[in-house]
């Protein structure tokens, strides 16, 4: 048991000395990384920043205003598929869910 500790303290050892004699290398890998990962999501990167910015900038909201709700009413005009089965426009969904077309659907698909 005393070993392995001493085995592990080793390794740790080493590893922190690896870090401090590999810095500026260990930054630039990373640094590296970092750009190659922006770049292979850049579509991502932006919506997720788009997001961001709809929901907490105030000022890009204000800006962005009829883009925003453009988009909001093409989300939810967007026609999805229900459980039971029919297309619907995901707006009407909620309503869609009481209806007795969708409850017998999904009962038909019980039985
Ligand atoms: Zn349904």
């Amino acid at each position: 048991m005393e070993n392995q500790l001493t085995r592990q303290e080793k390794k740790a050892m080493y590893n922190k000395k690896y870090r401090e004699d590999h810095k500026e290398e260990i930054r630039e890998k990373k640094a590296i990384y970092n750009k190659k990962y922006r770049e292979d999501h850049k579509d991502e990167l932006r919506e997720a920043k788009v997001i961001y910015m709809q929901k907490y900038n105030p000022k890009y909201r204000e800006e962005h205003k009829e883009a925003i709700a453009e988009q909001r009413t093409k989300y939810l005009e967007k026609k999805i598929v229900c459980s039971c089965g029919m297309t619907v426009i995901r707006n009407n969904l909620t309503q869609h869910l009481k209806t007795k077309k969708h409850i017998r659907a999904l009962d038909e698909q019980n039985q």
